[in-house]
């Protein structure tokens, strides 16, 4: 497996994107692409997927294009997708449903193995096939199954003493969709913040700067 330390920041970040249409054109029985093909489709330039496919492997032959099915399946393994990291979800609210439900925790390298909430209405009950546990139980739960990540739905207020228990119980893994800001807390976790509040103002703030650009050259 191609290992890349170096890979920047920015690329990692588009890797997800590359994944997904590789894998729509696999799926379509494509073979092989060119990087001015993939540049079409996903709106990148020829010369950045270029740079960017060079960072792990050179995979491109000049006139012949990249072959797709190894490129998918070295992305997937960069990103390292094909591990089974287990993966508890703190909050069974509306947010941590919808989560649990309809994120394919199986296909990006996680297995959700366990759900915590700390309401008496919920606790016992079930989403998908798990049941949801008390977070009373979370340090008996967490002994006595190997778990590597923590899902956060739960309001920010929450978070900070939740974080702490599985601090001490060696978990440093989060995906926070809170508004807590977990790195300023602990300076050796690694943290993936889904603000959606965050992602749905810049829509407003585009819309906005759209539409004061409009009245500008209307008025
Ligand atoms: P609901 O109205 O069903 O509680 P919600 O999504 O509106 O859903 P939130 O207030 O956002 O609820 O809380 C999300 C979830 O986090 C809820 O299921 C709530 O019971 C749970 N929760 C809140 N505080 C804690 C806590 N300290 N420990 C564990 N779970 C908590």
């Amino acid at each position: 497996m191609y290992r890349n330390k170096n890979i920047s920041a920015p690329v990692i970040k588009r890797l997800p994107r590359y994944y997904r249409f590789l894998g729509e054109l696999q799926a379509n029985g494509v073979k092989r692409i060119s990087s001015r093909e993939l540049s079409d489709k996903m709106g990148f330039t020829a010369s950045q997927i270029r740079q960017d496919l060079n960072c792990f492997g050179g995979f491109g032959q000049q006139g012949y294009g990249y072959p797709v099915e190894n490129l998918y399946n070295e992305i997937g393994n960069i990103l390292g997708i094909n591990n089974t990291y287990n993966a508890i979800l703190i909050g069974a609210g509306n947010l941590g449903k919808a989560v649990a439900m309809h994120m394919s925790f199986e296909k990006r390298g996680f297995r959700l193995i366990g759900i915590f909430d700390n309401d008496p209405a919920k606790i016992g009950t079930g989403i998908r096939d798990i049941r949801i546990s008390d977070l009373d139980d979370l340090e008996e739960f967490c002994t006595n199954n190997k778990t590597d990540a923590a899902v956060f739905c739960v309001p920010k207020g929450a978070v900070q003493r939740i974080a702490d228990r599985l601090y001490k119980l060696g978990i440093k893994n989060f995906w926070n969709f809170s508004h807590y800001d977990l790195s300023v807390h602990y300076d050796d976790i690694i943290v993936e913040n889904v603000h959606l509040n965050d992602s749905l103002m810049i829509l407003c703030y585009k819309i906005s700067e759209a539409n004061s650009i409009l009245d500008d050259t209307t008025a």
